[in-house]
């Protein structure tokens, strides 16, 4: 039986691994599930797996966790030390599926015993890519990708040499507003950039598709993940959201990895690795779906792209900072605070004020360091708010 954690496992992408899970549960030992408002769901899911512990990220919920498992043999802890806890406890595979920089040092505790980390969360490798891979180098830790994109690329290079690479273009379905007009962005609301066209996924994610963050946080991904340049990495807007991402070789083949828009193909992929093994993904029909388009992204549309494209120029701990500022961001655009637009003049000010600042962005690359910059870059996004709102 394998060990097997799921983080975040009461959101989007953690109830499709315990999909997976549930449809062959002889298979996995669980040893830890992480949730954090939702204690309903985490408790019901820890019992009926049989899970050793359930943590939620909420100090203040323990009662209520505890309460929920009454009866039951699976521990209850609470708080963000329980979740770094959480990541010790030895497994074979964890899904980092929480959302946010807070997934990071669950997952590197995850790494740090050597497990296998499904990467789902894709601000590990933005925040802290330097050390992340440095941290599965020293403890021979694997790293698999979850996010659809990067799950096609691995599979279209799997037997290749990296040398043999010339670039990667990642697909992106648009958002929710892709045949906006501009002018209108300004006005967009929450309700209507929180509906994804093609994917059911969190909030979060879904908001951060219509601004583009999240494939400007997916640019970042890439180069840390599969160790190319900026330049070696390019965007592509593919609305039927079916072909997942290409690979283009230097003798000009390109190998594109298609599939219907499901995360559980991913999820499952990275659960089964290096097997494939049947998953219940709805089966394509090309004939029936007759065309794919693409076209090349409008960047005067998509601010958040360029600033990607700034971020990996500039490395050290501007992908912290870059994140940072687009999670408080995304916060205040979630709580009406401040307007669509209005988030990447934010997360730019923001960069801008760190790159003004001696030193900042180049100190060692350690956790304490990314913490504190994360800190950081959190409390400028609301200072930058309040001169947008003045
Ligand atoms: P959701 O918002 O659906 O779920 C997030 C999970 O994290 C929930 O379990 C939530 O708990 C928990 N959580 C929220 N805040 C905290 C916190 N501060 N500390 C600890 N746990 C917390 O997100 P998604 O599943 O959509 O996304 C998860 C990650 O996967 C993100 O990084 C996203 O970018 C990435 N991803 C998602 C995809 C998708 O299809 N959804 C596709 C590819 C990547 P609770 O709900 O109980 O409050």
């Amino acid at each position: 039986m394998r060990k097997v954690s799921v983080f975040g496992a009461t959101g989007s992408v953690g109830q499709n691994t315990i999909d997976l899970i549930d449809r062959n549960p002889s298979a996995y030992d669980v040893v830890a599930l992480t949730g954090g408002a939702n204690i309903e769901k985490l408790a019901e899911d820890a019992r009926r797996l049989k899970a050793d512990v359930a943590v939620t990220a909420h100090e203040d919920r323990l009662d209520d966790l505890r309460a929920a498992l009454t009866g039951s043999d699976v521990e209850a802890a609470a708080g963000q030390s329980a979740l770094t806890e959480a990541g010790a406890r030895s497994a074979d595979w964890v899904m980092s599926a929480i959302v946010g920089a807070a997934g990071l040092p669950p997952g590197l505790e995850a790494l740090k015993q050597g497990a296998t980390l499904a990467l789902a969360n894709k601000e590990t490798l933005v925040c802290a890519g330097q050390l992340v891979l440095e941290t599965a180098h020293t403890h021979n830790a694997r790293l698999l990708p979850v996010d659809s994109e990067h799950s096609a690329v691995f599979q279209a290079l799997a037997g290749e040499d990296m040398d043999a690479v010339e670039r990667i273009i990642i697909t992106a379905s648009g958002g929710a507003f892709r045949d906006w007009p501009l002018r209108d962005l300004a006005n967009a609301t929450v309700e209507q950039a929180s509906s994804h066209p093609n994917w059911n996924m969190g909030q979060r994610i879904t908001i951060d598709s219509a601004s583009m963050f999240n494939k400007a946080l997916e640019l970042i991904e890439t180069k840390e993940f599969f160790g190319v340049t900026p330049d070696q990495i390019e965007v592509i807007v593919h609305p039927e959201s079916i072909v997942h991402s290409m690979v283009g070789f230097k003798d000009g083949a390109v190998m594109a990895h298609m599939g219907a828009p499901d995360m559980r193909h991913a999820i499952g992929y990275a659960l089964n690795w290096p097997d494939r093994r049947e998953l219940p993904i709805a089966r394509l029909d090309l004939a029936k779906l007759g065309q794919l388009r693409f076209h090349e992204p409008d960047e005067a549309r998509y601010p958040a792209l360029r600033l990607a494209r700034n971020v990996m120029e500039r490395g050290g701990l501007s992908g912290a900072v870059f994140n940072a500022a687009k999670e408080r961001a995304l916060d205040l655009f979630i709580a009406r605070q401040v307007g669509f637009l209005e988030m990447a003049e934010i997360v730019e000010s923001v960069l801008n004020r760190f790159e003004a600042s001696d030193g900042l962005l180049d100190a060692p690359f350690n956790l304490d360091n990314v913490l504190r910059t994360d800190h950081l870059a959190r409390k400028w996004a609301d200072e930058a708010m309040m001169k947008t709102a003045g």
